[in-house]
């Protein structure tokens, strides 16, 4: 007989926990309380900007390794594209331009070429640069002392200097961590430099070449339909049925009940609560603790093609609350502003001026392009914040429920909530249901 599996919620941790379970046999019930699949990660037509548009510009690194099993599977793999090496033009608030562009030479030393030809940056920093990623290569830091530590403590003790910091570091981790040096753990940001930079084939950007939606989420919905799964949208589990230490049933909004042998959830940390109820919630009670930070996306639609002035696709962008612009269509970019608490208090309409006058100061050439549409989109609990106190928050996988398991970006895959965190805790959990049969 078939083992049954319950899904709930179909972001990319449901998503690829159900396609991999689906992969290795299981029939999948895939339950996702809204009326789209896909989570945080989603494409749209805009009516009111005539625009098809991402919920937000998603970049993906040439470690992202679940995800990339996870896109073979569903088949769009190959809608990815991967940078030969790390290259990054950055445009800052003068309308300079700076490439860091990784030499051919083996890592790490393909990176220290690409710093020593950063000309944002003078010899001291990136000495620095250099010095700090030695020093993470060769564990001069204990695994101890990192995880006692925010990133703004480490850049301290190896003695980063301010452009090092804002010039390089930051649009960095930044990206990768939704959150400032002070909110990023140095043991999650020592790990990410071991994987981004130090790792064979670890540093290159790799960028959807197409919407979110059409790349890692209908495929998905098809690959489950061919392997007969139930697939059931638009509505919520709202709690759980317990018989001692094992799940018995899920209870619909409806209250209809859904059996099944086994049971991932992969709701966001906020939503788990509410399923658990309290007497089992108090097992879990330090999510209370997590955070959320926001991400603002500006879609940007001009009157003519900007295509000759985006060559290498997207710029960096320094000094300003603009972090990155992205060119999504021959006469659409997509402007990123992560870690954007203050910002995402301003009003949609001054965000949307903030945003043009900034690329417009970084990237002279399109003073003379006319914007004429523009979509902001607030994504305000977009990942939670990787901070020192985060570590010991996150829970694994197994759980003490014998038949229940955890996925979502928020669990401990040891990653910041990305793809890949989703993606690879997808795999986990159904490594653990595969465990027991
Ligand atoms: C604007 C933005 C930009 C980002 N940029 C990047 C990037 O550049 N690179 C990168 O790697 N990552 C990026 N991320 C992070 C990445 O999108 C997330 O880490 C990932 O999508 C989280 O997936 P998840 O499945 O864990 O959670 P979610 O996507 O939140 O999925 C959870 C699902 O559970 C459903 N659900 C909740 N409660 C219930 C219930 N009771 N019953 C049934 N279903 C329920 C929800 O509706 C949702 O669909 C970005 C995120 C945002 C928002």
């Amino acid at each position: 007989m078939r083992k049954e599996i319950s899904v709930i919620g179909g972001g990319i941790a449901g998503l690829s926990s159900a396609v991999f379970l689906a992969n290795k046999g299981f029939r999948v019930i895939l339950i996702e309380a809204s009326p789209k699949f896909g989570g945080r990660v989603y494409s749209f037509f805009d009516k009111a900007s005539g625009l098809q548009i991402d919920n937000g510009q998603h970049i993906l690194a040439s470690w992202y390794k679940n995800t990339f099993d996870y896109l073979k599977l569903i088949g769009t793999f190959d809608k990815l594209s991967f940078q030969k090496q790390l290259e990054v033009v950055f445009a800052d608030e003068k309308g300079s331009r700076y490439s860091l562009k990784a030499s051919k030479l083996p890592p790490p030393l393909h990176l220290a070429g690409g710093i020593m030809g950063y000309k944002a940056l003078g010899l001291s920093d990136k000495m620095a640069i250099v010095r700090l990623v030695n020093k993470i290569k060769k564990n001069k830091y204990s695994e101890s002392e990192l995880k006692s530590l925010n990133t703004d403590k480490l850049f301290d003790l190896s003695s980063q200097t301010e452009k090092a910091i804002n010039y390089f570091w930051k649009p960095f981790i930044i990206a990768v961590f939704n959150a400032e040096p002070e909110n990023t753990s140095a043991y999650m940001f020592a790990n990410m430099i071991r994987m981004g930079f130090i790792e064979k084939g670890g540093s290159e950007l790799v960028l959807p070449n197409g919407f979110l939606s059409d790349i890692f989420v209908e495929p998905a919905i098809e690959y489950l339909r061919r392997h007969e799964a139930e697939i059931i949208l638009n509505k919520s589990i709202k709690g759980f049925k317990f018989n001692n230490n094992t799940l018995s049933s899920l209870i619909l909004e409806d209250n209809t009940e859904i059996k099944t042998d086994f049971y991932v959830s992969a709701v966001p940390f906020f939503n788990f609560k509410t399923l658990l109820g309290e007497s089992y919630y108090k097992y879990f009670s330090r999510l209370n603790e997590l955070h959320s930070s926001p991400i603002v996306n500006i879609h940007l639609k001009f009157d003519k093609d900007i295509t000759g002035i985006f060559t290498t696709g997207f710029f960096g962008l320094l000094g300003t609350s603009s972090q990155w612009v992205f060119k999504v269509a021959k006469d659409q970019v997509c402007v990123v502003i992560s870690a954007a608490e203050k910002i995402a208090e301003k009003t949609k309409e001054e965000i949307a001026i903030l945003a043009e006058k900034e690329l417009k100061t970084c990237i002279p050439e399109l003073k003379e392009f006319k914007v004429t549409s523009a979509r902001v989109i607030k994504e305000m609990r977009a990942t939670f914040v990787p901070d020192k106190d985060s570590l010991n928050k996150r829970p694994a996988a197994k759980t003490a429920v014998t038949n229940l398991f955890l996925a979502g970006d928020w669990t401990d895959t040891g990653l910041p909530a990305t793809i890949e965190g989703a993606a690879k805790s997808g795999n986990i959990a159904a490594n653990e249901i595969l465990k027991l049969i």
